[in-house]
């Protein structure tokens, strides 16, 4: 069953367990499911469905050469103990919006409901070949967290991150230095994050180490949101949320809303719109950007363009210029057009840029963009604080802070959905900031008792567990030297 096909060569078609393994199609494209409008829910019978249920449902229709039984064992797996809410993904009415929490996993980022998924299913594909993979990632600082906590301990795989020394937040370094586990490798480089992404992208297109890796039964692989098997477990909770809203009678049948959702990267907004084409009935995919705001760009005018100054936000893991995923949507809104989305994405790598025609642009109208700025992102969390004692994270911020200003302008009184990608403890110091100045100065682990406090929500096991976790991954290497200690834990 080869219905996966590269975005760039229609000609390259792969079963979704070779297009999990593969990561990113050797065209240079990405992975797409050609066929999601064909695909039939039963929304009635998914409203009786547990969270896990609704998973290995869903999944069976997207990953469709793995078994029903392989689907349900990756899903125990991945779900069973790692979250501290039984919903998985719960939804908190909070004043006139759905808040979907997709926090609650192993790092307290939405990045765990994927992360701690996508392991099992490359382990469950990898036994019909006779190889072990080796992930590399670079972080900025919660990809890395996520990916060590998902495949810790996981058969067959082996996982080295890299991430930029003395350039992440306390807890996010505190978070990867005391991961445990047998196969996982912690790296501090001395360069920052794009070092640190130049570094794996060249270790990746080495011919000479693959062939070396090849020769001891192993083969490199992507934790990155580029991976289809990152995609598709997203697509479970923007139906699971849709279903909660129907089975309890808050929207009634075929009665559409609207997701807003914080982007960096597009695959979350992504994995929405998927759930639209396959039937969810959606209104408005509100995309909302910090000052990076070239998705909003984008869609206001149809040109893509990255040439710009990168900002540093209090949302970092939104700070992206190129949104890999991006390409998914154009591929689809140029009529699946493999060598149109090429030319584009051509155009994207020589000059940073490219341009839509009007037909594409004309089948972007269940998109809107908006975007936020550091300040109204910080007063966003005062406000909604205020009004209603709920504590939201920075990225979070950004989405109610978009989604404020476009019900306003627009009057739409859709019922809708943000989807809340992060606990606040893990931005404790600017969620606190903004909620009162006179936390400035205070120290990271400070922060947490006193939001513990403000909030009235528990400090998450997460959390609480790294402040006297011993230090396991003391490494720091150059840039220059990161392949020499992949081949050293190789044994090459
Ligand atoms: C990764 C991330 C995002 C961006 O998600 P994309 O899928 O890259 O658009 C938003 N918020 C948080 C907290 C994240 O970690």
């Amino acid at each position: 069953m080869n219905d996966y096909i590269s975005t760039r060569d229609a000609h390259q078609s792969v079963s979704s367990k070779q297009a999990i393994l593969n990561g990113m199609s050797p065209d240079g494209g990405l992975y797409v499911l050609p066929t999601l409008d064909q695909i039939h829910l039963d929304l009635s019978l998914i409203c009786t469905m547990s969270y896990k249920e609704n998973a290995v449902y869903i999944l069976s229709h997207l990953l469709t050469d793995y078994t029903k039984e392989e689907l349900e064992a990756c899903v125990e797996n991945a779900y069973a103990n790692s979250f501290s809410k039984q919903e998985i993904t719960p939804i908190k009415k909070v004043d006139d919006v759905y808040v979907l929490e997709l926090f609650h996993g192993p790092t307290c980022a939405f990045k765990d409901v994927a992360l701690t998924l996508l392991p099992q299913l490359m382990s469950c594909a990898l036994k019909s070949t006779s190889q072990k993979a080796l992930i590399l990632t670079a972080t900025s600082g919660d990809t890395g967290k996520a990916a060590l906590s998902g495949f810790c301990d996981v058969e067959n795989i082996g996982i080295n991150v890299f991430y930029p020394y003395k350039k992440v937040s306390a807890i996010q370094y505190r978070q990867m230095v005391t991961q445990k586990g047998k196969n996982v490798n912690v790296f501090g480089i001395q360069g920052n994050f794009d070092d640190a992404q130049s570094g794996v992208k060249a270790m990746f297109n080495n011919k000479e180490l693959a062939a070396a890796m090849d020769a001891k039964g192993y083969q490199f692989s992507s934790a990155n949101s580029i991976n289809i098997g990152r995609l598709v477990p997203q697509v479970v909770y923007y139906v699971y949320a849709y279903t909660r809203l129907l089975g309890s009678g808050t929207v009634a049948e075929g009665e559409p809303v609207n997701f807003v959702v914080p982007t960096g990267n597009f695959g979350n907004i992504l994995a929405a719109f998927y759930a639209k084409n396959m039937g969810i009935p959606v209104g408005k995919l509100i995309c909302a950007s910090n000052e990076n705001k070239v998705l909003y760009d984008f869609f206001d005018t149809g040109i893509y363009d990255r040439n710009r100054e990168f900002v540093l936000t209090s949302s970092p893991s939104m700070d992206i210029l190129i949104s890999s995923n991006l390409e998914r949507l154009i591929y689809r809104i140029a009529g699946e057009d493999a060598a149109k989305t090429k030319e584009m994405m051509d155009a994207l790598s020589a000059d940073g840029k490219y341009t839509l025609t009007e037909e594409m642009k004309a089948q972007l109208a269940d998109f809107v963009g908006g975007w936020a700025s550091e300040e109204k992102t910080a007063a966003e969390i005062k406000r909604v604080y205020d009004a209603t004692g709920y504590v939201m994270d920075t990225h979070t911020a950004v989405a109610s802070a978009v989604y404020k200003e476009y019900k306003d302008r627009t009057g739409d009184e859709t019922k809708t959905v943000i989807a809340s990608t992060a606990s606040p403890y893990k931005f404790a110091t600017s969620v606190m900031t903004a909620i009162d100045a006179k936390y400035e100065g205070m120290d990271d682990f400070a922060l947490i008792d006193e939001l513990s406090k403000v909030s009235g929500v528990s400090i998450p096991q997460a959390v609480e567990e790294i402040r006297s976790a011993p230090v396991l991954h003391d490494t720091v290497c150059e840039t220059a030297d990161m392949q020499k200690t992949v081949e050293t834990i190789l044994g090459l």
